[in-house]
């Protein structure tokens, strides 16, 4: 009898966005104000990967970094990687194709990135004349069919129309059809459902799922809702202080929390069956006010000594980072959720077939 052969191994799958140790420090006169610190992270093909973090983390500022979106008089160091091509060495004109062929954002609020004295069909074909040079009627029928795939009902009349005519969440597809005109592989949607209403950010993000599964999409989520991204994504980064603290999938990072940070976090998500709402107490710190030690010290209930003085290390174990001093650390988070609350609610991470 002859051995079994071994299963071939699964092919790696492809990094459509790899970011690598990325810092960035703006210049203001003499000041220097670090805002990220030593982020990588790595979205693959078809994959849904959360960023999640209160407001001021760096999330925003990491995922506009992915397409060369940097502030002004900034040092940046480190690595960034769009479907293969360098970002941050990339000249104006190739960021200018990167943007419009392979990588596109939607923002939060859709009303201040979309011209208010332009019709919705001139805002739609614009892109697809300048960049694939399509004639006026083949750029019509195109932004028809994207207005179609992203479920807005009418989309002839919607062309025709302005934006003050639409609704946010109408605005919002609006916005998601402008980001798939130039059929990117990679879309960084940042907060896309904040300013939205609880039925239509469910809408959305259906709409987001439909288009990862029908078009393979790659789609980095910006959001500080932990219950969307448990929900939606298939790994998480929590971001502090312009730092990731901890990264797992986002089964694993429900499951067993293991971030102090991530655990309050968690703990102060609204739950039916608690009247008063738990917030993670203090006020969160800018990594430029960080002197030394760990950045979340101040409101961590588990700090001890050390904490306050060495940064922590990140470790490892299955997939699973956490920058923490703690050498136990699911301790470590279920210690803090004690401490700040208990975790009252389970979350329920869609299943893979769900999210797909
Ligand atoms: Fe808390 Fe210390 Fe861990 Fe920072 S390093 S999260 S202060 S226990």
């Amino acid at each position: 009898m002859t051995a079994a052969a071994a299963a071939p191994a699964a092919p790696p799958r492809t990094a459509m966005l790899e970011v690598a140790d990325l810092s960035i420090t703006v210049r203001r006169g003499a000041d220097r104000k670090p805002i990220l610190a030593s982020v990588s992270l790595t979205c693959a093909k078809g994959e849904i990967v959360g960023l999640v973090g209160e407001s001021g983390s760096g999330k925003s500022m990491t995922l506009r970094t992915a397409v060369g979106l940097t502030p002004e008089k900034a040092d940046v160091s480190g690595q960034v990687q769009v479907s293969g091509r360098d970002v941050l060495g990339a000249s104006p004109k190739e960021l200018a194709e990167v943007r419009s062929r392979t990588a596109s954002m939607i923002f939060q609020d859709p009303r201040a990135h979309i011209n208010p004295f332009q019709r919705i069909g001139t805002f739609l074909t614009e892109g697809l004349r300048l960049h694939q040079g399509r004639s006026k009627a083949e750029a019509t029928r195109m932004a028809a069919a994207l207005l179609a795939e992203v479920g807005l009902p009418d989309p002839d009349r919607h062309l025709r129309q302005y934006p003050h005519e639409l609704s946010g969440g109408m605005l919002q597809r609006v916005m998601i059809a402008a980001a798939l005109a130039g059929e990117p592989e990679l879309l960084l949607a940042d907060e896309p459902t904040t300013a939205l209403d609880v039925t239509t950010q469910a809408e959305i993000m259906s709409i987001l799922l439909r288009l990862r599964r029908e078009r393979g999409l790659s789609i980095v989520l910006v959001t500080h809702d932990l219950d969307l991204a448990v929900a939606c994504c298939d790994r998480i980064h929590v971001m502090y202080a312009g730092s990731i603290v901890e990264a797992a999938s986002a089964t694993e990072l429900a499951r067993a929390p293991q971030h102090p940070y991530t655990a309050a976090l968690f703990a102060a998500r609204p739950a039916p069956d608690r009247a008063e709402l738990r917030a993670v107490s203090g006020r969160p710190l800018g990594l430029y006010e960080v002197e030394r030690g760990c950045a979340f010290a101040p409101r961590c209930p588990r700090a001890v000594d050390v904490c306050h003085d060495v940064a922590p290390r990140t470790r490892e174990n299955d997939g699973h980072r956490v920058t923490c001093h703690l050498e136990e650390s699911a301790e470590a988070g279920q210690g803090a959720a004690e401490a700040s609350g208990t975790l009252t609610r389970p979350l329920t991470p869609l299943t893979k077939g769900e999210r797909s």
